[in-house]
């Protein structure tokens, strides 16, 4: 069964000039104890489409439709009191920049008190001592909960901030980009980290990345986002050793090195379309090297190709090909 299920998720930004069609029916499912990837190129909504779960969205934005259950229960229609019950005890966020995340004005150790206490019934005395222990889990000295964030590196910070996000024991955390801003070995060392407690504590892990590498060593499946939509997901081995989507491809082949070096994506030829006001057919048909003139008519609707693996393009819809009578 499902830790979470996330079905038809769609969410709008309103700007002046129009409607940013950020997410756009998004579909996916986590297991206990499992860790999916979100990957794809800046601004194809990947924040938005996590931020989406909790709502944890800006004035600006609408949920318009789409249904999360997490281990067993609806929370799309929860109110805000429930949510923000919901946000840290059941799912948590780690955002890249711990810092515009922690109150710079507070010890970092009351940040985490204040949160435990929030979330459950437990006393002051009891909060200090978790707090200690989980500085510990994160591997910095519990004689320093008593500092300030600029007292702490930035890789020191990220950790806090894990801290703080597993501090409630959530059943699922998001990562967004939680190490993109930190040196490579210091990445490595958070990394770790978090891939430790997700599997000591079984919580479900939603890492958002430009990094391949990270997502084939820590991930169990991997969704790819293309100008709003998931445009293919699957285990990890198959989308990186059989990617079915052009998109998917492109962004394997941008990738300097899976195996090794970390790195953000290289270039793909283009860029993608404005999503303030999308071009009709595939949204990707104009930089796809396998693009078909119905490409640029029809939005391709998501194919299961195997157990798991599914993708929203029509070169697998057997259908639409004999529609428009290409063999
Ligand atoms: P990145 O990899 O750069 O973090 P992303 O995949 O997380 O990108 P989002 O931040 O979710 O992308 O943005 C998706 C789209 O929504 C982009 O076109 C972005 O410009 C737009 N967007 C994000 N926040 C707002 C906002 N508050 N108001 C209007 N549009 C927004
Ligand atoms: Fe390319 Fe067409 Fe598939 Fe879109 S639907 S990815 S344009 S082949
Ligand atoms: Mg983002």
């Amino acid at each position: 069964m499902s830790l979470l299920e996330v079905t038809g998720l769609t969410t709008c930004y309103q700007l002046k000039g129009g409607t940013v069609h950020a997410c756009r029916n998004i579909s996916l499912r986590l297991k206990k104890g499992e860790a999916l990837g979100l990957v794809g190129e800046s601004a194809s909504g990947k924040t938005t489409a996590a931020l989406s779960l909790v709502k944890l969205l800006p004035d600006n934005a609408r949920v318009v439709s789409g249904s999360v259950w997490l281990d067993g229960r609806d929370i799309s229609g929860a109110t805000e009191d429930e949510l923000r019950r919901i946000r840290w005890k059941e799912i948590s966020i780690i955002f890249q920049g711990a810092m515009n995340a922690l109150n710079p004005v507070r010890p970092v150790g009351d940040q985490i008190v204040e949160a435990i206490r929030i979330h459950g019934k437990v006393s002051e005395k009891e909060a200090r001592e978790q707090t200690r222990s989980l500085f510990e889990s994160v591997e910095i000295d519990a004689g320093r909960v008593k500092e300030y964030p600029h007292e702490f590196s930035g890789g020191m910070r990220q950790r806090v901030m894990i801290a703080m996000a597993v501090a409630c024991n959530p059943k699922v955390v998001i990562g967004d980009e939680p190490t993109t801003a930190l040196d490579v070995m210091v990445q490595a060392q958070v990394l770790q980290l978090l891939e430790d407690l997700r599997r000591k504590r079984e919580m479900g892990m939603i890492l958002i990345t430009h990094d391949l590498s990270v997502v084939g060593e820590t991930c169990d499946q991997v969704a790819v986002m293309y100008a709003g939509r998931i445009v293919e997901t699957g285990p990890t081995e198959t989308i990186f050793l059989k990617p079915a989507h052009p998109y998917t491809m492109a962004l394997i082949a941008a990738f300097p090195n899976i195996e090794g070096e970390r790195n953000r994506f290289g270039s793909i030829a283009g860029s993608p379309p404005n999503l303030l006001c999308l071009p009709p057919g595939c949204s990707f048909h104009e930089r796809c090297a396998q693009a078909l003139p119905y490409c640029r008519e029809q939005e391709p609707e998501v194919l299961e190709l195997s157990d798991a693996h599914n993708c929203a393009c029509h070169l697998y819809n057997k259908q639409v090909n004999q529609q428009w009578k290409v063999s």
